[in-house]
């Protein structure tokens, strides 16, 4: 330990001292951080179905490494198994609270998101790359980072109060985070008591802009399904018998079109849109970091921060038809498309599910099957923490940063949030930013 930290003089966590000792400590060993960062980049911990799962096993392997010298007393490597199916393996590490000092607990996800076109990457998705000061990679920032961010502060705790602090601590590093936590509530169920915490640190969000941190007090929540349109039982002939009838697509791209209000708004009925907020959301910013082309007419009424984070948007992410390379002259008989909605805090998926499928039920189809399939739905979420904590991580935050922290909502969905409300309704939960993310 540093003299100058020693127990004797060991700062008062409050005081400037204390962020100052912090801030120099983290500047000391910045660059061997982004080193261990930059190693957790390379596992590729994909938890979707078809990939590499030793990857993902060796990724929790590695987290768990991480977290062996913090001073832990124990580290639990879990799965969840039911139904022939298994979890993605998740990493616990506990240090116990000294007498009834409280317990924090600490979350981050170890799997990431497959790649994609790997041609769109300009340098290797499993190599950590700086660029004009940014980390490229997958995992860079989700959330590889937040993996790094609470071991480190582990580590300065440890440094500057001796790892005697006292304080109870938990890590959860989650395994399978961004195929939508299918075993959250499971983990929550059987492991109650190793999860049990006063505060809650999700660190699976992002700054509002680059140096300008944030807390992040609400969620969306999510849902998708599929909408499928039948004119026939087999594809036909078109000259034989096009004229009279709508091919499946046409009628799909009918009913698509009238999922929104002609100002872009979603128009599916009786969804609640009651929460705003004051922020205001840069235009710009939002065209910069979207890529839109140019004269592209932002969809939705209301402000731009209200659009993101408190009404619903629906996006049809994919279709099946017939593709171009086997088109003939054929009528296609069947068309499905997949659609994709955030909800704002206050919507219940399960009923705004029934409103979609009540609408779109209710479109003119021209007598054609349409069928709605619900697929996967997640709930949105509002933080309800006492005030005193919020404050207490805000100016945290912002004697970090050097820049007054805010509270923003986020257009992205964690679905496992509110499963942990369920679960330990009288916890604070904190969302933070992982290392340095900008504003998305
Ligand atoms: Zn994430």
């Amino acid at each position: 330990m540093n003299a100058s930290l020693s127990a004797a003089t060991t700062p008062d966590p409050y005081s400037w001292q204390f962020v100052d000792a912090v801030k120099q400590w983290v500047d000391e060993h910045f660059e061997s951080i982004v080193e261990e960062l930059a190693e957790l980049v390379t596992y590729k911990s994909l938890a979707f179905e078809g990939y590499d799962r030793g990857a993902l096993e060796a990724s929790a392997h590695r987290v768990a490494e991480l977290f062996s010298d913090v001073g832990f007393d124990e580290i639990h490597h879990l799965t969840e198994t039911d139904d022939g199916q298994t979890s993605g393996p998740a990493i616990i590490g506990r240090k116990h609270a000294a007498g009834n000092k409280p317990t924090v607990l600490l979350y981050a996800h170890h799997d990431v998101q497959p790649v994609g076109d790997l041609h769109a990457w300009t340098t290797d998705p499993w190599v950590a790359t700086e660029r004009n000061g940014r980390l490229y990679g997958r995992g860079t920032a989700d959330d590889k980072a937040g993996i790094i961010v609470h071991r480190t502060a582990i580590r300065a705790l440890n440094q500057l109060f001796g790892e005697q602090h006292g304080l109870g601590l938990t890590v959860f590093i989650e395994g399978e985070e961004e195929i939508g936590s299918p075993f959250f509530a499971q983990f929550l169920q059987n492991h109650r008591q190793l999860l049990s915490a006063d505060t809650i640190v999700v660190a699976d969000t992002a700054n509002w802009g680059v140096g300008v941190p944030a807390l992040t007090t609400s969620l969306r929540g999510l849902l998708d399904g599929i909408i499928e349109v039948t004119v026939a039982d087999h594809p036909v002939h078109s000259g034989l018998f096009g004229g009279p009838m709508l091919d499946a697509i046409t009628i799909l791209a009918r009913i698509i079109a009238e999922l929104h209000t002609p100002d872009g708004d979603v128009a599916v009925n009786d969804l609640d849109q009651s929460r705003w907020t004051d922020a205001v959301y840069d235009e710009s910013d939002y065209r910069s970091q979207s890529g839109t082309v140019e004269g592209l007419h932002l969809a939705g009424t209301g402000s731009l921060a209200d659009r993101l984070w408190n009404k619903a948007a629906l996006n049809i992410i994919g279709i099946d038809a017939t593709p171009i390379s086997e088109a003939s002259n054929s009528i296609v008989h069947t068309a499905r498309a997949k659609f994709s909605m955030r909800l704002g805090p206050g919507m219940e998926p399960a009923q705004v599910m029934q409103s979609v499928t009540d609408y779109v039920k209710s479109l003119n189809a021209h007598g054609a099957r349409v069928e709605v399939y619900p697929g996967e739905q997640g709930k949105p979420f509002i933080v309800e923490s006492d005030a005193e904590t919020i404050e207490l991580m805000k100016t945290s935050l912002s004697d970090a940063w050097g820049s007054e922290a805010i509270e923003t909502g986020l257009g992205g969905s964690i679905p496992f949030v509110a499963d942990l409300v369920e679960a330990f309704p009288d916890a604070n939960i904190l969302e933070i930013a992982r290392i340095g993310t900008g504003n998305w």
